[in-house]
């Protein structure tokens, strides 16, 4: 039977009594009935969506208790503060507790105190938390941050892989609400395979983030960028990203240093230095945190302006949802990325470094190549995250980085050519790099000893430097003419829209930079 409009109506007021919002956000209706309804869902929603009220308001409404599996404890804290400042009966189980606090939060569990119960996945697998669940009257189950489930997901957990055995070994059926922000395509139908879910009930309000502007900025100095831009916004807060800790603590000594005044945050750091870290940016003592990917998860500061990633993250998840802390509250916000070729090449061996085994060294290896590809592509930075996450669209932003590049489009076809013929004639053996040297005619060591000298396209764009050449092919890789194969040096293999170029059936057009200028021009 379809929940009626009361129950509905019911959500409505609470969303305004409770917390003061006067209507549901784009697909936070839509599963809210669902849940209501007794159906199990998939919600798929941008960071900042507003995915926590889709099982808050139902817990609400619901006879029974709400099981939150969330997958840090900090988040759970912040949540059940959240809600106990808002007069909502929230709690958690977790193992910051002493065994006495646990054991009087069970007790007031069992009586009923509370409507919401957050907890690690972890804790599904101990016998007593089986035994007290199954005491209680279990309504819905809301699995926070589900891709986690998933292998090809970015951050995948092994203990969010017995959710789903968990729930059908319970002795009730409650029902199921997953969800994410970054869910792929692949992502999405492992969770409805594990949970048993039918597309139809699969809620995906788009990854859109209108208020988001997109920016890419290479071959800067860094710090001196960072000065400047700090310098103009003084009055606002942000949050930079860097990739370890020891580049956090340099970023923020240089700031400091420049009379800025910023918070760091890494693991690293003692608990009590992170929290007041945390405290200090969340309450506007300090306007902007350095951190590493260690900062964000669950913290919802509404007003961040921007959000600059000193370094180039893994994943284009990992990405989408740091860039996504900016702009919560629907306002302006910039998300900038500072790119460095060096810096892929840390990531790349920071993977191999990893005790990951090989399929999932490959598939790491092939999202940060996407994530690179990112970096250079020329379409719409927002258009070209949507269509990662699968959302077709033809819509540019008309505000990022690329949409506003000033650039003519040029026409390169022949240069172009001249990169696949060369990649063909070495049997896609060979990568970036020595392509790139081929073209120019390099006398690099390798060059004679492969007998690279001899290739027919040696020499061609000897006008050229390497470097303009590496970017060129970075270009034409993002583009999807060129596929990278392999792992921290990939060699480079052509497409199917690479061969259309070779049999002059297609033209390449790539934007006029300082780069890519005529080879006469470059000397200026
Ligand atoms: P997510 O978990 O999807 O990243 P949150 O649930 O933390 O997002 O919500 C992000 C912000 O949006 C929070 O500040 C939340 O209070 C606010 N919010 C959620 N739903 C609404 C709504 N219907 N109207 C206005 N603000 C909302």
């Amino acid at each position: 039977m379809s929940v009626n409009n009361e129950k509905l109506q019911l959500a409505l007021e609470k969303l305004k009594s409770i917390y003061g919002y006067h209507s549901f956000r784009n697909g936070q209706r839509q599963i809210i009935k669902q849940i209501l309804d007794g159906t199990d869902t998939i919600g798929i929603m941008p960071t900042g969506g507003g995915k926590s009220l889709c099982y808050q308001i139902p817990a609400l409404i619901l006879d029974g208790l709400t099981l939150v599996i969330s997958p840090l404890i900090s988040l759970m804290k912040d949540q059940v503060d959240a809600l106990t400042e808002l007069n909502v009966p929230a709690t958690y189980l977790n193992s910051s507790l002493s065994a006495k606090e646990e054991h009087e939060r069970v007790q007031q569990i069992k009586q009923g105190f509370y409507k919401l119960v957050y907890v690690a996945p972890e804790r599904l697998e101990q016998y007593q938390f089986q035994q007290l669940i199954n005491q209680l009257p279990l309504s819905l189950v809301a699995i926070d941050e589900a891709h986690c489930m998933s292998q090809w997901g970015h951050d995948f957990r092994p203990s969010y892989l017995s959710i789903s055995s968990w729930l059908e070994h319970l002795n009730q059926k409650p029902v199921v609400l997953a969800l994410t922000a970054t869910a792929t395509k692949q992502v999405c139908k492992d969770l409805q395979q594990f949970l048993g879910i039918d597309e139809d009930y699969v809620i995906t309000t788009g990854f859109e983030r209108a208020n988001l502007t997109f920016q890419v900025k290479k071959g800067l100095d860094k710090k001196r960028y960072l000065d400047s831009f700090l310098k103009s916004k003084r009055k606002e807060s942000g949050v930079i990203y860097a990739s370890t800790r020891k580049e956090v603590e340099q970023i923020y000594a240089h700031l400091r240093r420049d009379g800025i005044e910023v918070a760091a945050y890494h693991g690293g750091m003692s608990e009590e230095d992170r929290t007041r870290s945390q405290e200090a940016f969340i309450h506007d003592e300090v306007k902007i945190i350095v951190a590493t990917n260690a900062f964000g998860m669950g913290i919802d500061k509404s007003n961040v302006r921007f959000v600059i990633h000193y370094n180039i993250p893994r994943t284009i998840e990992a990405y989408y949802q740091e860039a996504g802390r900016a702009g919560r509250d629907g306002e302006e916000s910039e998300c900038i990325l500072l790119f460095s070729s060096q810096d892929v090449r840390t990531q790349a061996f920071l993977i191999e470094q990893s005790d990951r085994n090989a399929d999932r060294q490959e598939m790491e290896y092939k999202k940060l190549q996407q994530m690179t590809a990112f970096s250079h592509t020329e379409r719409c930075l927002q258009q070209y995250i949507l269509l990662y996450f699968g959302d077709a669209t033809n819509k540019t932003c008309g505000k990022c980085s690329n949409c506003l590049q000033t650039g003519e489009k040029v026409n390169k076809t022949r240069e172009a050519q001249m990169v696949f013929s060369t990649v063909k004639r070495v049997r896609e053996r060979f990568g970036k790099t020595i392509i790139a040297q081929v073209l120019v005619g390099s006398s690099s060591q390798k060059i004679k000893q492969s007998q690279l000298t001899n290739v027919s396209t040696y020499g061609l764009l000897k006008d050229w430097t390497q470097k303009d050449v590496a970017e060129f092919i970075d270009i034409l890789t993002a583009e999807e003419y060129l596929l990278p194969a392999g792992t921290t040096y990939p060699t480079l293999q052509l497409t199917e829209k690479a061969l259309n170029v070779l049999l002059g059936q297609a033209e390449v057009f790539v934007t006029e930079t300082q780069t890519l200028k005529e080879p006469e021009e470059q000397d200026d």
